[in-house]
């Protein structure tokens, strides 16, 4: 499921990334779709920790084409 991007919530009020949408780390406040997958979807990579090395290994993955879920223990820090 792809949530509406143009939806008027405000990224900086609720910094998750769910149903379809991830806050956009170069527009403050902004959103970026984000893909999703079903519990039972086949992917190619799972990334336990995206923190500075996972997080990157992720986004290099998923720009080659992979299909890449990534599991996190922490909070959601807002970049900016
Ligand atoms: C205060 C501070 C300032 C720093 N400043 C700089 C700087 O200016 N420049 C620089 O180059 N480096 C800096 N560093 C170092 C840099 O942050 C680390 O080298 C880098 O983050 C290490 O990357 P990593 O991917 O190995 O681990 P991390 O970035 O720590 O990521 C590990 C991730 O794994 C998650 N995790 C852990 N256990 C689990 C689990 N069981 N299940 C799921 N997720 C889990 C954590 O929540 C975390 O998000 C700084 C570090 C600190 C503490």
């Amino acid at each position: 499921m792809c949530a509406d991007l143009a939806d008027s919530t405000d990224a900086s009020e609720a910094p998750r990334g769910k149903h379809g949408r991830a806050p956009d780390v170069f527009r403050r406040g902004g959103w970026m779709r984000m893909r999703e997958y079903a519990l039972d979807d086949p992917v190619d990579f799972a990334i336990v920790g995206t923190g500075a090395g996972g997080a990157t290994l992720a986004c290099r993955l998923a720009e080659a084409g992979f299909r890449v879920v990534a599991f996190d223990a922490g909070a959601w820090w807002r970049p900016l």
